[in-house]
């Protein structure tokens, strides 16, 4: 029987992180700064987690980090996946102090660890959606 490649889901991004996913389509890395204290904060949100002040602009983060923690998932939780099990799914945490959930790519699943440097790549997966994906620093 003939399967049909299911799409994956993907972002629908709202008023508080429009303009992170705007940034990745031009390949910028955007992370929201409260306008007040200076806090870094992602993923985006209304208020400011350090000082709740409601004021925010968006500063360009560098793409560089670390892998802060990571699990493989065995099993496709949507169809669209079926042939990507058993993939990994990483936290990175930026040279900026703040953490993106994300894949990493080009590395086997068994030498992935902790600490490894990693870098931004920009998967442009639909014509209006591009996804921050990791792959290892050289
Ligand atoms: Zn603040």
């Amino acid at each position: 029987m003939a399967t049909e490649a299911v799409p994956p889901p993907l972002p629908l991004p709202n008023l508080d992180d429009k303009p992170h996913w705007d940034g990745l389509r031009r390949h910028e890395l955007l992370i929201q700064k409260c306008a007040d204290c200076g806090a870094l904060r992602h993923p985006p949100r209304p208020i400011c987690h350090a000082c709740r002040s409601g004021r925010k602009e968006w500063v360009k983060a560098s793409g560089r980090g670390v892998v802060y923690s990571y699990t493989i998932v065995p099993q496709a939780t949507h169809p669209a996946w079926r042939d990507k099990v058993p993939y990994a799914v990483v936290i990175v945490e930026l040279e900026e102090d703040v953490r993106l959930v994300s894949n990493l790519e080009g590395v086997p699943n068994e030498q992935i660890k902790v600490g490894l440097p990693v870098e931004i790549v920009y998967d442009d997966v639909a014509p209006d959606v591009t996804l921050p994906k990791f792959r290892v620093r050289k």
